[in-house]
């Protein structure tokens, strides 16, 4: 049972992954830009590939229903 109202989350709860820091709204879910920067880069050096996830490349073809 998913409730519609499950995607509203208590932000004042959320802490920096990088330093467990108290988010700030500005650059959540991070602190503050460095931290931001400091995460992205890891992201980058980890599994970079996610950063494209977000070119409508490979999405167009995946989200067209074909005819049946
Ligand atoms: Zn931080």
């Amino acid at each position: 049972m998913a409730e519609p109202g499950a995607k509203v989350v208590p932000l004042k709860s959320r802490r920096c992954p990088t330093c467990r820091h108290p988010t700030a709204d500005r650059y959540r879910p991070f602190c503050s830009r460095r931290c931001a920067d400091l995460d992205l880069g890891s992201w980058l050096n980890e599994d970079y590939r996610i950063a494209s996830r977000e070119e409508p490349d490979t999405s167009l073809d995946e989200d067209e229903p074909g005819p049946e």
